[in-house]
């Protein structure tokens, strides 16, 4: 479909430009929110007054979800 041909075409444009959106079930750790675009899938990260940016120079690293009845709490 041409709309969503078009609409496809915007969302990478606006993921370019660095205006990604962030997936639900964001990460707070050591003073920054984690989480990865909707979108392209890319890491992001934003300080509590920041915004969604990728992090230059740095790879996030996602830890595995702990097993289930374990869980520890930040
Ligand atoms: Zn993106």
């Amino acid at each position: 479909m041409p709309e969503v041909a078009a609409l496809r075409g915007l969302a990478r444009l606006l993921c370019r430009i660095g205006r990604h959106r962030p997936a639900g079930g964001e990460v707070w750790n050591r003073g920054y929110y984690f989480s990865r675009c909707a979108r392209c899938g890319s890491d992001l990260v934003r300080t509590a007054s920041g915004r969604w940016h990728v992090p230059e120079g740095r790879r996030i690293v996602w830890k595995p979800r702990k097993p289930r009845g374990r869980q520890d709490r930040d």
